[in-house]
C-alpha cells in the first residue's frame, strides 16, 4: 500500500471534522485545490498522460474548429475586434490548429485577440510556449466572467465534463445526497446523507423524477452555463461546446477516474487521477437558455465533423503525406474523432453551439433541429 497523498490526508481530516463529504466537493478538491488538484499541479497530457484528446489525436480537429470561428466571425459581420476565447485549453493544441487554418483569412487573423480560461499552472505556461509564435495577443484567465468585454467566439473541448458533479441516491422517502466517507475498512467509501433533499422532485426532468429506488442523478452547477448565455446574450457571440455526455437528462452513474491511460477507482488516489462525469447536454442548454441565447444541436461529433468537411481534410493530408504510416496515420485519427464503435468519439462525443439570435446558425448545425432531443441519444 502506498503513502497516502496529502490531499488524502486533508481529505481525511475534513471527513474527521465535519462528517462524510459531498461528492461535488470531493471531486472538486481533486481536480482544483490549489496545493494538491490534479489540474494545479501537472500536466496531463504528458508521455505519461493519462488520456488523449481529439485535438491531441489529430490536426484536422482544431484546423476544422478554427475555420467554424472564421465563418462565425463573417456572420457576425466581422468585427473589427472579436475575442477567441477558449476554456481550459489543456496543452494550446486545438488552439494552435486553429490559429494556423484562419493564416488564410488575414482580415481574421487581424482582427482576433485570444482569452484563454485554465486554472492549471503548468498547462498555462505550455498554452504560451505552444502560441506565442503566431503573434496574437494572448492572456489568461481563471473564468469566464474574468474576460473583458466584447464579442467573443468561444470554444470548449472536454471542459465540462471537468467541472464537478453532485450525486444523489433514490430512496423510498426521497434524494438524499450522495457522499464521501470512511468506509469499514478504512478506506474512503461512498454513503448518502441521512436525510432527503427537501423538495428535491421539483427540480428534477419528469424522465428522472419516476426513476426507481436506488437509482443515482448526477447534476452540475449550472452557474457556467448561466454565465455563458448571459455573456452570448450581452455582448454577442457564439460558443461551441464540444464533450462526452448525453442528449437528454437521464439517471446512472458516469463519474470515472483515470490514471496511467487506465481506469482507476475514482476514490483511490485522490488527485493523482483524472475525474470526469458525463455531461448533460440538455441541462446545459436550459442554463445558456434562460439567459436569452439561441441554442443549436447537441449533434454527434461524428455528425459536426463531416459537415464540416473532415473527409476532405484527410483526403488532402494523404495526399501530402510523405509515407505509408503517414496515410495510415490519417486514417486511424478519421476513424477514432467520427468512428461510430465503442472505442471511437463520433458517437459518444456531442457538439452543441449557443449564440447570440444575430449570428444565424453556425456552420454544421443547419439541419439540426433548434433545441436538444434531435441527435438520437444513444444511453450512457
Ligand atoms: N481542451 C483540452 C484540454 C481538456 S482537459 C483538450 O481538448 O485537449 C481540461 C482542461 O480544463 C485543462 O486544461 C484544465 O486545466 C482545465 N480546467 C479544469 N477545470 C477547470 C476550471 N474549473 N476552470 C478553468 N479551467 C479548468
Amino acid at each position: 500500500m502506498s503513502e497516502p497523498s496529502l490531499l488524502e490526508i486533508e481529505i481525511r481530516r475534513r471527513i474527521a471534522a465535519a462528517g462524510p463529504m459531498p461528492v461535488g466537493q470531493y471531486m472538486a478538491l481533486c481536480l482544483g485545490d490549489p496545493e494538491h488538484g490534479y489540474y494545479t499541479t501537472r500536466d496531463p497530457f504528458g508521455v505519461r498522460g493519462d488520456f488523449i484528446t481529439a485535438p491531441e489525436i489529430s490536426q484536422m480537429f482544431g484546423e476544422l474548429i478554427g475555420l467554424w470561428m472564421a465563418t462565425v466571425w463573417t456572420q457576425m459581420g466581422s468585427p473589427e475586434n472579436i475575442r477567441i476565447v477558449e476554456l481550459g485549453p489543456g496543452r494550446g493544441t486545438l488552439m494552435n490548429d486553429a490559429l494556423r487554418a484562419v493564416q488564410m483569412i488575414p482580415a481574421f487573423r487581424e482582427a482576433l485577440v485570444v482569452h484563454l480560461v485554465d486554472i492549471s499552472p503548468a498547462l498555462r505556461s505550455m498554452q504560451e510556449q505552444t502560441l506565442e509564435h503566431w503573434g496574437a495577443p494572448l492572456s489568461w484567465h481563471a473564468s469566464l466572467e474574468e474576460v473583458p468585454k466584447g464579442p467573443a467566439i468561444i470554444i470548449a473541448n472536454e471542459f465540462f465534463d471537468a467541472l464537478p458533479i453532485n450525486q444523489a441516491v433514490k430512496a423510498e422517502d426521497g434524494w438524499h445526497e450522495r457522499q464521501i466517507g470512511i468506509g469499514e475498512n478504512g478506506q474512503f467509501a461512498y454513503t448518502t446523507a441521512r436525510d432527503p433533499i427537501a423538495h428535491f422532485d421539483m427540480l428534477l426532468p419528469p424522465t428522472v423524477r419516476q426513476a426507481g429506488i436506488g437509482s443515482i442523478y448526477e447534476w452540475r452547477d449550472n452557474r457556467p452555463a448561466m454565465q455563458l448565455g448571459k455573456r452570448l446574450k450581452d455582448e454577442g457571440g457564439a460558443a461551441l461546446v464540444i464533450d462526452y455526455g448525453h442528449t437528454a437528462s437521464g439517471v446512472g452513474e458516469t463519474l470515472q477516474a483515470v490514471g496511467r491511460h487506465a481506469y482507476a477507482d475514482p476514490l483511490s488516489e485522490p488527485g493523482d487521477v483524472d475525474l470526469t462525469a458525463h455531461v448533460d447536454f440538455a441541462a446545459l442548454a436550459i442554463g445558456v437558455q434562460a439567459m436569452g441565447a439561441e441554442i443549436f444541436g447537441p449533434i454527434t461529433q461524428a455528425e459536426f465533423l463531416t459537415r464540416l468537411g473532415i473527409e476532405t481534410r484527410a483526403a488532402t493530408l494523404k495526399k501530402k503525406a510523405t509515407s505509408r504510416a503517414a496515410v495510415a496515420d490519417v486514417d486511424a485519427a478519421l476513424a477514432r474523432l467520427v468512428g461510430m464503435g465503442r472505442t471511437d468519439m463520433g458517437e459518444m462525443f456531442k457538439a452543441a453551439s449557443f449564440t447570440h439570435a444575430a449570428v444565424g446558425v453556425p456552420p454544421g448545425f443547419e439541419r439540426a433541429i433548434r433545441g436538444s432531443g434531435n441527435a438520437g441519444d444513444p444511453g450512457r
